[in-house]
Order: structure tokens, then sequence, then C-alpha cells
């Protein structure tokens, strides 16, 4: 499937390796609020301790805008991480990341040694793909193992500039379980398919329901872009999320859907309220209306009880499904049922079951249901990007088999 080298085909003994990581995790007051991107990268960085390498690893981590800011340092990381690994990642905690900590620490590394660069977007080049911070970069390897999926859609000075100084680039087994689960649910899966969009808006994700209409054999709309699809079929659809530009593109996906032969299925329900809540966990009064029936002054906010079952019975006939967007404001309980049923109707199935990252993944996983999925991406607007059909920058660069 992913024709391009991996960490299986190289010989890392005794050679410096730069890993690319994601270790863009949460952190609230400097802790680490969920550690899965960590703990998915651990299969390959064991693997080149294993093999003898000096495992260099570094990464981007929130959005410093190419300053140091303390807040967003990736020491945190470096602790989690020795306990994780259950031996020390020594971390080069320098400002502009390739500097005399780095350099001094790889010149002291043993094989098997591990070390974590400060956050790569402290340096202003590092999202421009500059040269000369690409450069710095190879100068600490000899071999560059791109492992981050989440960032593989953007041309990076640590995913794709560092790629032209070093020799060999090759991919980590993320990113190769990311390319093989993706890629084969849409470009070669086992039918009938059934994916499913949620999420606020149309507009984040036209490319993405133009392209799996021609891969899926049913497309399930739900969550706020739903409504700009009712409207689209003229029904009222009060107060609730619309994009009135986008309009006539929902109706060119219809007969898009009708001519090739697809099953798109919109919510035959909605569940409705006066207001958006606020707090967004705030209780609410709702009522559920049929998708035709919405009141001029109600705003729909999640599926309704009938669609979650049409949704949950159209997943239930199918061998793969992915899964891109919640079904509802499902931050707030009362409106995250609609989130859960399909949710429960993945975890329930035999079928290859696919989430696409971002918030999607955040709910199966606190809803409870991570673990009965078959894969949950860690990248989501680089799942996103693979679903609308794009080649990733981060996968193009590395060598071919
Ligand atoms: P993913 O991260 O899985 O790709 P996403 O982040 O792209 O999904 P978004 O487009 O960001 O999805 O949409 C998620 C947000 O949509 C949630 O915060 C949710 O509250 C909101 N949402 C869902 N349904 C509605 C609705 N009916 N009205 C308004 N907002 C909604």
């Amino acid at each position: 499937m992913l024709n391009k080298k991996s960490v299986d085909d190289i010989n890392v003994k005794g050679q410096r390796v730069l890993v690319r990581c994601d270790f863009n995790v949460p952190l609230k007051d400097g802790k680490i609020t969920d550690e899965n991107r960590l703990v998915a990268a651990l299969p390959t960085i064991k693997k080149l301790i294993a093999d003898g390498g000096k495992v260099i690893l570094c990464s981007h981590l929130g959005k410093p805008k190419g300053e140091p800011k303390p807040e967003l340092s990736l020491a945190p990381v470096a602790v989690r991480l020795s306990e994780l690994l259950g031996q020390e990642v020594k971390f080069a905690a320098d400002d502009n990341v390739v500097g005399p900590n780095a350099k001094a620490a790889v010149d002291a590394m043993q094989d098997g040694d591990v070390i974590l660069l400060q956050n790569t977007r402290y340096r202003v080049e590092e999202t421009k793909n500059g040269e000369a911070f690409s450069k710095e970069l190879a100068s600490l390897a000899d071999v560059f193992v791109n492992d981050a999926f989440g960032t593989a859609h953007r041309a990076h000075c640590s995913n794709v500039g560092v790629t032209q100084y070093v020799e060999t680039s090759v991919v980590g087994y993320l990113m190769q379980k990311e390319i093989d689960f993706l890629g084969n649910a849409v470009n070669n899966p086992v039918r009938p398919f059934v994916a499913i969009l949620g999420g606020a808006k149309v507009a984040d994700k036209l490319n993405v329901i133009s392209n799996l209409l021609e891969k899926c054999d049913t497309l399930i709309i739900g969550g706020g872009m739903a409504y700009t699809f009712l409207k689209a079929k003229g029904y009222e659809v009060g107060t609730s999320l619309v994009d009135d530009t986008k309009i006539d593109y929902c109706k060119e996906m219809m007969d898009k859907a009708e001519k090739l032969g697809k099953k798109l299925l919109l919510p035959i329900d909605t569940t409705i309220a006066k207001d958006f809540p606020n707090p967004i966990d705030a209780k609410i009064e709702v009522t559920v209306v049929p998708s035709d029936a919405i009141p001029a002054d109600m705003m729909g906010l999640d599926i309704g009880t009938k669609t979650a079952e049409l949704y949950a019975d159209a997943v239930k006939s199918a061998k793969t499904v992915v899964w891109n967007g919640p079904m509802g404001v499902f931050e707030n309980p009362i409106l995250a049922k609609g989130t859960i049923a399909v949710a429960k109707s993945l975890a329930e199935t035999d079928a290859t079951t696919i989430i696409g990252g971002g918030d999607s993944a955040a709910a199966v996983n606190q809803l409870g249901f991570g673990a009965q999925m078959s894969h949950i991406s860690t990248g989501g607007g680089a799942s996103l990007e693979f679903l609308e059909g794009k080649d990733l920058p981060g996968v193009v660069a590395a060598n071919d088999r």
C-alpha cells in the first residue's frame, strides 16, 4: 500500500537518527492532559533504541509563532517520555533548537541513547520550510525518520525541508499505520463502505464530501453541517447553523450522489432548543422534531432519536466505516446523544472502523469507546486532507522503496 521506505528497511546501528514525532499534546499548568500522541510514538522509538541508533527526537508543540515561549517548552514531554520508555530522555533546551546544548548532547550520545530537542516552532523558519533551519536539523543526523502524521499535510523544515539534506529519509510505524488504514479505507475499502461526516460547517469539508461520495457506498451527514443540506432540500431550519453560500454546493452533492447511485443520508429528525447552550455544558430544554418541521425560532443542535437509529443501522451493514466530526454539540451531555449513538454503533460492529482525528477522536476516547475502534487517527487536519484525496507533503518526502 505505502510504497515508502520505513524503519524496517534501514540499519541504524551507531547512526544518529533524527525522528520527527508529533508530541503536540494538550498541556494544563505544565501537565500533559492527554498522552495518546506520546504513547502512539513509542513503537518507532523503541525499535530504533533496540537497533542501537542514537535517537534524536523533535516535534512542535502548539503555536509559539517563531519565539521561545516557556509555556510551550517540550520539557514536560521529555519527563513523561523518560517514564514511558523506562530510560532517560535528555532534554536539549536550546531556544534556537539546534544550539550548543543540542550539539553537545548529540556528540555525547552512546548507541541506544535518546534526546529530545526543543519545540521546533520556536524557530520562525520552521513553518516556512526555510533552508537554514532545515540544514541545521540535518547536520545533527545521518538518517531521518518521519513519524508525525499530524503535521504530514504541512511542508515544514522538520518534516520536509530536512529530507533534502539527509541521505536517507523513511517513515515510522505510526505514519505507516495511519497511511495504511486511511489509504485502504478510502482507496481499497472492503464494501459496503460507509462514511460519516459531522462537525460544525459544510465549508470546512467541501472536498471531503465530494471525494468520499465517489469512494463510499453510503455517506452520512450529521452535526451542524446537516442544516445547510436540509435548507438546500427546501426545509425550514429555523436558527440552526447554516451557510447560505453553500446551498448550491449541497444541491450539487445531492445530485452527484443520485447520479453515482450512492446513498446520502441526512437527519430525518433533529434535536432542537431555543438557544445555543451558554456555557456550552449548561442544562438545556430540548425537543425532537422531524427535520422538515423545525420551528422558525428554534435551533437544531443534535441529530434526533430516529436518525440515530437510522445511522446505527447503516453502520451495522457496513464492512468499512470512516467517521469524522461529531453529530451534535457533544460537549453538552444533553446534546451528545447522537454522537454517543453513532460511537456505540461503531464500537459494536465487526467492520473496520476508522476515526478521522480531531474532535471525533477526542469524543470517542472521552466516551470510552476508543479501544473498540480499529484505528483512531492522530491527525485531524492531515486525515481530512487524506480523505480529500490529497498527497501529504510529509509522506511524499520520504524515500521510495
Ligand atoms: P474533527 O476534529 O473530528 O475533524 P472537527 O473538529 O472538524 O471534527 P468541527 O467542524 O470543528 O469538527 O466541529 C466540531 C464542533 O461542531 C463541535 O464543537 C460541536 O459542538 C459543533 N457542532 C456540532 N453540531 C452542531 C450544531 N448542530 N450546531 C452548532 N454546532 C455544532
